[in-house]
């Protein structure tokens, strides 16, 4: 069995009052670890210890230093990858292939960061020449990171190489449901060389993430999670004014035209969806199909969803597995039905798929509900599970209308041949990403985040560095001379 513990100030330590938490398999709801639960009073530790690194010797490494720190966990997650994507599938459900996907692309936002802080220099700035004027970049202090369940090292990866380039301390909390690989991740920090207090892993529930917000010596919150806790933790945020970045939930639009390449279409339609059993932020499980090929396109997609192939994400046959938690398939679930009672039209799934296998675990069909309208709750809430919903539209103008109508503002994608419209539409739909002609590929070069009420802020690309940095103008007067002003 495995057994997690809290890592502070370059120790590993049980929680002060020794709580821990069962982790459940999402396959089968057996026991697969006891994690260390941590309270407020260890969150308080972890961040003193934080506080201590950042005011002390940390503030004194270069680029130089932080880059070969980037590229050496890099080097260490790919030695672990096969362990990493082990624990990822183990603990959330997903396929064996997704999580070695994640692991490879948790490498390279390493390497992407460990390039760009490595380029980093300060500019100097146009001046009188007996003036030294610089813009700097400076690490912020101490950096809260709250992180969510469903892609956790990927979505830690993408706080933690910015923050530690960027020359910050960090305290990083995941989801309490799936701790395992950032429990793995950490051990793998404390082979490196690093001073006591620049890594702290605080294991728990919302209240050490609220003690994050909230702390007065924390600096910059980070947080990727849904809407509810993100209200709160802006809310917190003030109390110092901390600066904040929130990754939040979305409701994204996935377009058919007419005239796309519908098999193409058809096929990417079944992936926006159902990766990772529909439990990514920025999945297309709102599908908008044009009119004339609204009938047609459905029936495709009923043909596909019973040939897919539900199962443990450690076989190698399985294409989806079971949602992460037992509140997530209650809430599924509900929202299938809120659906139908709402007038919408069950063509597939809704249910836990029938056999001994799914009696245990938190399985459910692929779900496709038609003829839904704009106004419906499942048109406009996030639900998060393998659950397409499908409406119909009459023109470009109504399509745009209905997408954009949404309070989030996270990822659209739009299919058609015409490059005019593909342009309009690109422009026109107000998310932080837009598709054509794909779905889903994100890579660190490129910007991730929301409109709206899908985040503030961005991570990945420099932008992604640029919010762990504070701004400086340096200014030295290298022959001051008396001004003569006041009462002279
Ligand atoms: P959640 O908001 O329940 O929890 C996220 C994290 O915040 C967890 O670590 C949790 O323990 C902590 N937390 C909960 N309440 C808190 C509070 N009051 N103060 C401080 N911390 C608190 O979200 P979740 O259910 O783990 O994740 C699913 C949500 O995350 C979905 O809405 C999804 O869209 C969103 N998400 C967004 C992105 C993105 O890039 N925009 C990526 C992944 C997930």
């Amino acid at each position: 069995m495995i057994q997690t513990q809290l890592y502070i100030d370059g120790q590993w330590q049980s929680p002060i009052d020794n709580g821990t938490r069962a982790i459940v398999s999402p396959a089968d709801e057996s026991v697969i670890a006891q994690a260390a639960e941590a309270t407020r009073a260890d969150a308080r530790l972890a961040i003193a210890a934080a506080r201590k690194a950042f005011d002390g010797p940390w503030r004194q490494t270069t680029i130089r230093d932080r880059a070969k720190l980037l590229n050496n966990i890099a080097e260490l997650i790919d030695r672990d990858a096969g362990k990493l994507a082990h624990l990822e599938s183990l603990n959330t459900g997903k396929t064996l292939t997704e999580s070695r996907t994640d692991m490879g692309d948790i490498a390279a936002t390493f390497r992407y960061f460990a390039g760009l802080v490595a380029s980093e220099s300060g500019a100097v700035n146009e001046a009188p020449h007996h003036v030294i004027s610089r813009t700097l970049r400076e690490p912020v202090g101490v950096c809260g990171l709250i992180t969510p369940w469903n892609y956790p090292l990927l979505q830690a990866a993408w706080k933690i190489a910015p923050a530690l380039g960027a020359g910050n301390t960090v305290v990083i909390k995941p989801s309490n449901l799936t701790p395992l690989t950032t429990h793995h991740f950490t051990q793998l920090v404390a082979e490196l060389d690093l001073p006591p207090g620049v890594f702290n892993l605080v294991t728990g529930g919302a209240e050490v993430g609220a003690e994050l917000a909230e702390s007065l010596d924390v600096d910059l919150v980070s947080f990727t999670g849904g809407a509810y806790a993100g209200e709160s933790i802006m809310k917190a945020a003030t109390g110092n004014f901390k600066r904040i970045g929130l990754e939040l939930g979305g409701k994204n639009p996935n377009i058919v035209f007419a005239d796309a390449d519908l098999d193409a279409a058809v096929d990417y339609a079944l992936n926006a969806a159902f990766f990772h059993a529909g439990q990514v932020c920025s999945a297309g499980s709102r599908l908008m199909v044009e009119d004339s090929i609204y009938d047609a396109f459905i029936g495709r997609l009923a043909e596909r969803l019973p040939r897919i192939v539900i199962g443990n994400g450690f076989h190698g046959e399985t294409q989806m597995g079971p949602v992460q938690s037992a509140q997530q398939h209650e809430k599924i679930l509900g929202m299938v039905q809120a659906g139908i009672a709402e007038g919408a039209r069950l063509v597939h799934g809704g249910k836990r798929p029938a056999g001994d296998v799914y009696k245990k675990g938190y399985w459910l069909e692929p779900t496709l509900l038609a003829d839904v309208t704009a106004e419906m709750k499942i048109a406009k809430e996030e639900i998060f599970g393998p659950v397409i919903t499908a409406e119909r539209f009459r023109s470009e103008e109504e399509a745009l209308r209905a997408a954009n109508d949404t309070p989030y503002g996270l990822a659209a994608a739009v299919w058609t041949r015409d490059l005019d419209k593909a342009n309009r539409m690109s422009r026109a739909l107000r998310f932080g990403t837009v598709w054509v002609n794909d779905y889903h590929p994100y890579f660190p070069e490129a910007p991730w985040g929301g409109y709206k009420a899908s985040g503030i802020g961005r991570e990945l690309a420099r932008i992604g560095l640029d919010e762990y940095t504070e701004l400086k103008h340096s200014y030295i007067n290298l022959a001051p001379k008396a001004m003569g002003w006041f009462g002279a």
